[in-house]
């Protein structure tokens, strides 16, 4: 194992200057800061400096260096790889770096790059604003925007990272860039999809919206045995959805949850959830035909705080770092009765209740933005597909993951393979993945940015881009 050492008078001269915390085995929060969102990732850091500012992370980027440390950079998480964390190195750890100031005349926002979704979303909302982020809100804002940021207005207003308006970012050299449109342009532009493979953002500006504090849920739950029928008309219903709804049509089982009638726990239900921002009345007339497709065993659809939406999964996607989870993704560009037809043979053979299966419909104002604008891959697909498997006992493990890609590569055929970088997991082949989510103009070109700022690899562990040359 990759076993540094580091001589005692240089670690004290680190740490006292740190205005954060370094963490090291033996002090009584190690256990609790190594630990990352998905239980599978078990790795023991030899330091993790919990950052104040960006001073702290500027020096701990240069004591990495000096040292020739392995690094990883943590945010809120919560990346499935487990990509925040390492073995021996040193986690560069931003979860007390969690502003948030909002510009209301200016609609504009920024925040720290540990903040998680909650900590904007409290920030914004109560000026009946918001920035398009993820939908279980104690996810990082920092690996979400950087691979894209899949949010309930993305047909809206686009994928987190349409949103940036500017990063500040501390790089290998330890020095800070700023990058927006007008000014290390082919950094801002990296930055948006290409991950942490740059540097360390240590402030994130984005663009807010007025969109006010309530949203429609549409969220009926149907049998799953009408699971192939739901998904067609679904399907159907997407080909004339407005910007304004984003639509994630879900098989899963009603969580043991005080919020689910308890005789419904542990059902298994097909959802054609999704959320429209935008006039109730015009919510309603689009959202009435999927809560008709059959009879719901529950429906929940209706007006809801947007917050209250943003919160609603976080129950179900614990933090309590107990759940061990292996995820795939892929983008497709249609779906067909076939495909379908397999989802659902799936759905109904899950190796648990709490492993999810979702479709998100893309499009709108996502699609609309050209593929060679921003790094991100996938955004000109019509549909993604997740699959979200997720277990306790760990002796579950091999035959959860072979369920997974036996089902990934079932419906990966006829596809360009491309995935959602967010939903890697740590055995994935990054790099073919990454050349066919990328695609080879945006990949070669991600590539010659990172050598630019990064030549060394300095920043190894995300999604990895090699740097050209
Ligand atoms: C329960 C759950 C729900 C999710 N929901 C969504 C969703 O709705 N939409 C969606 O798009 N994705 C979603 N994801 C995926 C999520 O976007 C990724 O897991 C993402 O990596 C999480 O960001 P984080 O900051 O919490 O990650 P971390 O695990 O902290 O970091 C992961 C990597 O991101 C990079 N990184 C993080 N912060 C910074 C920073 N400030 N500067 C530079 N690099 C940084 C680093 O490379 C780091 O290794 C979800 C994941 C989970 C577990």
């Amino acid at each position: 194992m990759y076993k540094p050492s580091i001589n005692e008078e240089t670690l004290a001269a680190f740490t006292t200057n740190l205005a954060g915390t370094c963490i090291a085995s033996g002090n009584a929060d190690y256990e609790d800061a190594r630990a990352v969102w998905n239980a599978s990732i078990d790795k023991f850091p030899l330091l993790i400096a919990r950052c104040k500012g960006v001073a702290d992370v500027i020096r701990s980027v240069n004591f990495a260096r000096e040292n020739k440390l392995l690094v990883a950079v943590r945010g809120g998480a919560h990346n499935v790889a487990g990509n925040a964390t390492c073995d021996g190195g040193l986690v560069i750890d931003l979860s007390a770096m969690t502003a948030v100031h909002t510009d209301i005349v200016n609609c504009i926002v920024r925040a720290e790059g540990g903040a998680t979704i909650r900590d904007v979303d409290r920030e914004t909302q109560i000026f009946g604003m918001a920035v398009p982020l993820g939908i279980v809100s104690e996810t990082g804002i920092g690996g979400l925007t950087l691979c894209g940021g899949h949010n309930w207005m993305n047909r809206l207003h686009g994928f987190a990272c349409d949103n940036l308006l500017s990063v500040d970012l501390v790089t290998a050299k330890g020095e800070l860039v700023h990058a927006s449109k007008d000014e290390n342009t082919d950094l801002f532009w990296a930055v948006r999809g290409g991950g942490g493979n740059f540097g360390i953002v240590t402030s994130f500006e984005y663009t807010a919206h007025p969109i006010g504090n309530m949203v429609t849920l549409c969220a009926p739950f149907y049998p799953i045995e009408e699971a192939a029928g739901v998904y067609r008309a679904w399907r159907d219903h997407m080909t004339d959805a407005p910007d304004a709804f984003t639509g994630n049509c879900m098989i899963w089982s009603i969580p043991a949850h005080e919020g689910f009638p308890s005789e419904l726990h542990g059902r298994a239900v097909v959802a054609p959830t999704g959320v429209y921002t935008g006039p109730l009345d015009k919510a309603e007339a689009f959202i009435q035909p999927l809560r008709e497709l059959g009879t719901p065993l529950l429906d929940i659809s209706g007006p809801i705080p947007y917050e209250a939406v943003q919160q609603a999964f976080d129950p179900h996607f614990s933090s309590d770092k107990k759940r061990h989870n292996y995820w795939k993704s892929l983008f497709r560009d249609d779906l067909t009765d076939e495909t379908i037809d397999k989802i659902v043979d799936r759905g109904m053979n899950r190796p648990n209740p709490w492993t999810l299966i979702s479709i998100r419909n893309l499009g709108g104002a996502a699609g609309r933005i050209t593929p060679e604008s921003t790094a991100l891959g996938g955004r000109d697909a019509k549909f993604m597909l997740s699959i979200d498997t997720s277990w306790t006992d760990p002796k579950q493990s091999e035959s959860a993951i072979a369920w997974t890609n036996s089902f990934w590569n079932e419906v990966r055929q006829g596809t360009r393979g491309s995935a959602y970088l967010n939903f890697l997991s740590d055995d994935d082949d990054h790099d073919a993945l990454m050349s066919a989510s990328y695609g080879t103009a945006s990949y070669s070109r991600l590539k010659r940015v990172k050598a630019k700022y990064d030549p060394d690899n300095f920043f190894s562990l995300n999604q990895n881009i090699k740097p050209a040359g």
